[in-house]
């Protein structure tokens, strides 16, 4: 049974003791006041500079504070990205200040949570983790991390905190997002590469649209279409694709029979350098084989792309140098890995790699800095660090290369351990997967299962709200990290994650593997290398150099050691999706892509941003939305295997025919319900956000649970 979400807060009580913690602050404050009324005196102003953390462009910025608040946020013309910020960055201030902040720490009794002072709320949390410790062991503990935490240090800490508890179980947003790519990329050429679009004549944007997701970047990337070739593969006419050279409208899920097509073309135009790449790759021979039935017409037949645009891509791909963008919209399918492959193995032969620009210093600099698979994070943590244990990470079992890519749980399973009753107790940090993550449907029925649900957050999400206590956390405006001090100071009873993480272990009985009284404190300690590659065996075999190309055999690899190792096809084979459009789900359903308003389900207590988005649009074409008798602007339903969701069509020809386009991070409208989370790829466990398949209803009432 799922759980309740709660619906009352109870207000916390003034004990006397709270008054007593509070008294020599208040004395203080009616001294400065009766002094700064006396003196008539001015608002402190001052400024102050910070990085927003609000997605992995870590735009500098500078806020103007007025007594300790915040009124203003501008971009830092001196930080990397030269003053620009996007809405968001600028709603920082509306976030940090919503009236919505968690103030306090809740705690759950039956269906009311009950504002409780922090001792109370940690001393239930160890407590209560104890006892589960110790009738079912403490790998029955997991964390799961969301989106705010990607690439921030405290991860390494959670790890830190997980393994001194006793748990191997981790697991971030890398779950769900961009892993995918750089699996595919590291299987290839041995690192994950970024496309520097400076001097480039090519740029193919594959599945992403960076004008929503990396806004910095927008500019480079449209400047492609001004100076040179700027392609768009996507199943939306999104923005950028109205200014492109060529938009390949795509049918989802087949954008590795593109490739695999395209390579042939440019092999049968001769473009492909055979002599050079059969001393620099494994495996060309058996991949030109392998492309050679995708001919113009079969592609077009598979992607719905028509032959001619193939050609004509082909073409493009022959004006050097080439580099290939590839966004979210390739991997979130059952063929995510490979799919991914094949586009880094086209990028290969189109030279991508052949010392004719920029990128290739990178990747040279990448791979022999660390001298081993350079894909494969090397965590360091203070000395002395907590035994690594022998347990396997839940996932690692089904997806091994993942694990070894990720160091880490892949949380898609979590569910699953939920329901057979290894996992009891989860606490979530900063992530919110009752709305992000695939069939939310069960995971709420998992949910419901949970000795212990803990949250740490400083809103009350729809996972806070089912929670049995909630820890209120400060924003990263509120937190010193590795590279900067905090803006503010935090709200009301907030803590940064440091101070909750390590009360959280001194509750738990492992306090001293955290003495510092800070991050930065713990980051300058002595570091010692840990939770190192082990599973992934060995790197460079046979070579006594570091060679170019960070994989096993020190060569692109086309046909992959460690995918065949695995027991997966070596070669970027493409697969359809298990589940094809049918009578009962005739569309294509592809959900999540990044709505201007949201940033997975962050930035509804924005009133400037929600002001861009009020609701959430399913994007319908004209002849889906005549045949189902929808109009624009109208309510509709899409459904799927395992859900429903109503939300208002926007009946636009931008999208592909045959699918149906909706967006992600709204509670309201929450499109991982349709998601089936059986559907995954079977290399890093990612499920088919943009495969999947539906049908679409005008809105009908659904009356009862
Ligand atoms: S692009 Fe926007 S959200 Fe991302 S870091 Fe920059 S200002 Fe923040």
């Amino acid at each position: 049974m799922a759980r309740e979400p709660v619906k009352t807060v109870v207000r916390r009580a003034w004990t006397r003791r709270d008054a007593l913690k509070v008294a020599p602050v208040v004395a203080a404050s009616v001294g400065v006041a009766a002094v700064a009324l006396n003196r008539n005196r001015a608002p402190v102003v001052e400024q102050r500079k910070g990085t927003c953390r609000f997605c992995l462009m870590h735009c500098g910025v500078v806020a103007t504070l007025h007594d300790g608040r915040i009124e203003k946020v501008e971009g830092d013309l001196q930080s990397k990205t030269r003053g620009f910020i996007c809405e968001h960055g600028f709603a920082l201030r509306e976030l940090v200040h919503s009236g919505e902040r968690l103030k306090h720490p809740l705690v759950r009794r039956g269906d009311t949570f009950h504002e409780v002072g922090w001792d109370e709320a940690l001393r239930e949390i160890g407590t209560r983790l104890a006892a589960l410790k110790a009738t079912h062991g403490a790998q029955t503990l997991a964390l799961q991390t969301g989106w705010p935490m990607v690439r921030h240090p405290l991860v390494g800490f959670l790890h830190r905190f997980a393994r001194a508890f006793g748990t191997p179980h981790v697991a971030t947003v890398a779950s769900l997002c961009e892993s995918t790519v750089r699996m595919g990329q590291g299987l290839t050429v041995g690192t994950k590469y970024a496309a520097d679009v400076r001097g480039l004549k090519t740029l193919v944007v594959w599945g992403g649209n960076p004008g929503v997701t990396s806004p910095p970047m927008l500019h480079l990337i449209a400047d492609k279409a001004r100076t040179g070739n700027l392609v768009v593969v996507d199943p939306v006419k999104t923005h950028l694709a109205r200014s492109a050279s060529l938009h390949l409208s795509i049918r989802p899920g087949t954008d590795g029979a593109l490739a695999l097509g395209l390579i042939r073309l440019l092999d049968e135009r001769a473009l492909v350098d055979r002599a050079v790449l059969e001393a620099q790759s494994r495996g060309l021979a058996e991949l030109l084989a392998l492309c050679a039935p995708y001919t113009p017409e079969r592609v077009a037949e598979l992607t719905s792309v028509p032959a001619e645009s193939v050609r004509r891509l082909a073409g493009l791909l022959a004006e050097r140098p080439v580099a290939i963008w590839q966004g979210l919209g390739v991997e979130h399918h059952e063929n995510g890995v490979q799919t991914t492959r094949a586009i880094s193995a086209l990028e290969v032969v189109c030279g991508r790699f052949d010392g004719s620009h920029e990128p290739k210093s990178e990747l040279t600099r990448a791979t022999s800095a660390q001298g081993v698979l350079p894909s494969l994070p090397r965590m360091h943590t203070p000395t002395p660090a907590p035994p690594e244990g022998t347990v396997t990470p839940l996932g690692g079992d089904r997806f091994p290369l993942y694990e070894a890519w990720n160091r880490e749980a892949q949380a898609g399973v979590f569910p699953q351990a939920i329901e057979q009753g290894s996992l009891r107790a989860l606490v979530l940090w900063a992530s919110n997967p009752l709305v992000t993550s695939p069939d939310t449907v069960r995971l709420e029925q998992a949910f419901g299962k949970l000795d212990l649900l803990v949250v740490v957050d400083p809103f009350l999400t729809a996972s806070a709200r089912v929670a049995d206590v909630v820890l209120p956390a400060g924003t990263f405006a509120e937190s010193a990290d590795d590279e900067v001090e905090p803006l503010v100071a935090p709200q009301g009873e907030a803590r940064t994650d440091w101070a909750i993480l390590r009360g959280l272990a001194v509750a738990c009985g492992v306090g001293s593997f955290f003495p510092w009284d800070s991050l930065q404190q713990a980051l300058a300690a002595p570091q010692t290398e840990w939770l190192t590659a082990a599973r992934v065996q060995p790197t460079f075999e046979g070579l006594t150099e570091t060679p170019r190309f960070g994989t096993v055999t020190g060569k692109v690899e086309f046909a992959s050691t460690l995918l065949e190792r695995a027991g997966h096809d070596a070669l970027p084979v493409w697969k359809p999706p298990t589940s094809a459009p049918s009578p009962d789900f005739p569309l294509w359903l592809v959900s999540g892509p990044r709505p201007r308003s949201r940033i997975n389900s962050q930035f509804s207590q924005s009133p400037t941003v929600m002001s861009r988005m009020r609701e959430p649009e399913a994007l319908v074409h004209p002849t889906v939305a005549a045949k189902v008798g929808v109009t624009d602007g109208a309510l509709v339903d899409v459904v799927s295997a395992v859900g429903r969701i109503s939300l208002r069509a926007r009946v636009t020809d931008d999208v592909h025919p045959e699918c149906v386009v909706v967006p992600s991070g709204w509670e309201s409208a929450n499109c991982n319900r349709l998601i089936e989370a059986s559907r995954v790829d079977p290399v890093s466990g990612f499920p088919a956000f943009r495969s999947g398949t539906c049908r679409l209803e005008p809105h009908r009432a659904v009356s009862g649970p």
